[in-house]
Formats: structure tokens, C-alpha cells, sequence
């Protein structure tokens, strides 16, 4: 299927690694002119290449931080007038909420909702006047089951949600969507992460941790972070122009609900 998106210019946040990383991997592929961005500019440079050498669509990259007014300000300079967003960005520590300070949230915050905010608000109306934009924001299913220990990330990513659900509904008359992709767990650092938190704190050895968790999704394993890839690409396709204001799992069926 060809997905109409050759030659559309993407901001992909947050996208050295993991689902960002396989976000801009699938795009490039499809044609799409790629600025990626991370804070780590080697391990950066080395994805940039990496979908380079795949042979798709150009690919910029962006060292910085995308949390702050001047990571945000220097990937909207290197593509100003971008036909597809990918918000994304570190998600933010487990923890006990008694633990919490007022920076705590902050931080999380930031990351997980204003920034979001910030990018689509630079952007959104030259997708309207140009009459195409997609906008994808990577969430996570606690947005729809919250997870207890992720207390930050619940929060500050339903605050995105809320936001978003106003704004969709008005965008999409002009063929701007905006959509939430929601992962469940995908074998990515950030998951690794927190499976060895998890298996530290039961005094269980890490690929322990791995096996009981994998078998306990219904699809008996973890996402692979292509898989995201591809449905956020489809996301972003001209052919989906009648989706938006969505929140949409990816999580192998670990939400119980009927709907
Ligand atoms: P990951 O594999 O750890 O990759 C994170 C990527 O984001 C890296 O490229 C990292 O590079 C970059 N990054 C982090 N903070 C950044 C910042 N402030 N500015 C710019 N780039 C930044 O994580 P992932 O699994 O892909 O997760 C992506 C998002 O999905 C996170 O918010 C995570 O919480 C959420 N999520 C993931 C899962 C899962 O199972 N994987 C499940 C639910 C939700 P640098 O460190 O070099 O900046």
C-alpha cells in the first residue's frame, strides 16, 4: 500500500532509539524528508545514518532537548513548515508519589504535555493552510489503565489527552489529525529499564523478570518497536485523513475492556 506521504517533510521527537527511532525509520522508508532529534548527538548521528543508508526520504539530526524552549526552537528552525509530528520524549521515573516534589511534576510535565503542546501550537496552523498535517502523539496505555508506580507519566499524559481531545475535532476539517498512539510494553531501553527496577525490587534475576512479564501479555511476548513503527506510519498516511482525536493501543491486548 502506498501510504501518499513521499515527499511530506516530518519532526520526529525524541528519535535516536526506541519508538521514535522506528517512528522515523518507517516514514524515511515511505519517503518522508525525516528531522530527528535526540540529546545524545552520537548515538543520533549513528541512527541518522543508519535510516540513511536504508534509502528513503533525506534525513536531518537534531541534537538537543527537546523538553526545552531551545531544543524546540532549533528543530522547528532546521524544518519549519513540517507535514507530520511526532511528539515524543523520555517518559518520565517510577516511583511512590510521597517521593514527589513540585520539580518532579514539573519535569514530567514538561516532557509529557507542554512540550507536546508547544510543537503542535508552532506548527499546526501551516498544516491547516496547507490543508494536510499529522500529528502523532506517543503516550502510553497508562493513559487508559494507569500504571500505580508511574504516577508521573499518568498524570502528565492524561493532562496531553485532554488537550488534545478539544483541538482534534477542530483541526481535522482541514486534514490536520492529531491522535494519540498508546504502547504497551515494547522491548525498548526504556522498557528494559523498568524490568530491572521491577526485578531488583522481588530479587529476581532481570531475564526472569523478562519471561514472567512477556508470558503474562496476551500475545506471550513483547511489542518489537518496527511494529510501532508501521502503525504510526499508517497514522500519518493520506489515507487516514478521517482519524483523529483518537487514543490508539498498541499493546498486544493487555487492556482488558471489550472497547
Ligand atoms: P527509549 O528506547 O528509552 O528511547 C527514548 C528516546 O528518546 C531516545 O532516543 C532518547 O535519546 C530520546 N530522548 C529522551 N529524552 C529526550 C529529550 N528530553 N529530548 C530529546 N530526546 C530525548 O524509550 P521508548 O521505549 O522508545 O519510549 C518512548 C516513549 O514511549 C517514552 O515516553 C516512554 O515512556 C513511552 N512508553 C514506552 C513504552 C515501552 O514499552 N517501550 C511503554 C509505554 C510508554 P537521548 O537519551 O539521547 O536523548
Amino acid at each position: 500500500m502506498d501510504l501518499g506521504i513521499s515527499g511530506k517533510k516530518a519532526i520526529v521527537c525524541a528519535a535516536s532509539k526506541g519508538l521514535g527511532k522506528a517512528c522515523a525509520t518507517s516514514l524515511a522508508r515511505e519517503g518522508v524528508d525525516v528531522t530527528i532529534c535526540a540529546r545524545t548527538e552520537e548515538t543520533l548521528n549513528a541512527t541518522a545514518e543508519e535510516i540513511r543508508a536504508l534509502g528513503g526520504g533525506s534525513v536531518q539530526a537534531i541534537a538537543c532537548d527537546i523538553t526545552t524552549t531551545e531544543g524546540q526552537e532549533a528543530v522547528l528552525a532546521a524544518c519549519p513548515n513540517p507535514d507530520i509530528l511526532i511528539n515524543n520524549a523520555g517518559g518520565p521515573p517510577p516511583g511512590d508519589f510521597r517521593d514527589w516534589e513540585r520539580d518532579d511534576w514539573i519535569k514530567a510535565v514538561d516532557a509529557n504535555m507542554l512540550t507536546p503542546i508547544f510543537l503542535i501550537k508552532a506548527t499546526v496552523d501551516g498544516m491547516m493552510e496547507r490543508k494536510f498535517g499529522r500529528i502523532v502523539n506517543i503516550t502510553s496505555s497508562a493513559v487508559k489503565a494507569p500504571i500505580d508506580i508511574l504516577g508521573l507519566s499518568n498524570g502528565a499524559r492524561a493532562g496531553l489527552t485532554g488537550f488534545v481531545a478539544g483541538i482534534a475535532r477542530k483541526t481535522v476539517r482541514n486534514n490536520v489529525t492529531i491522535n494519540g498512539l498508546l504502547p504497551g510494553p515494547f522491548y525498548t531501553d526504556r522498557l528494559t529499564t523498568n524490568l530491572k527496577i521491577h526485578a531488583d525490587k522481588q530479587g529476581i534475576s532481570f531475564d526472569e523478570m523478562a519471561k514472567q512479564r512477556a508470558e503474562g501479555n496476551p500475545a506471550g511476548r513483547f511489542g518489537q518497536a518496527g511494529e510501532f513503527g508501521e502503525y504510526c506510519a499508517y497514522i500519518c498516511s493520506a489515507q487516514a485523513g478521517f482519524i483523529t482525536g483518537q487514543n490508539l493501543l498498541i499493546d498486544g491486548g493487555a487492556f482488558p475492556g471489550t472497547l
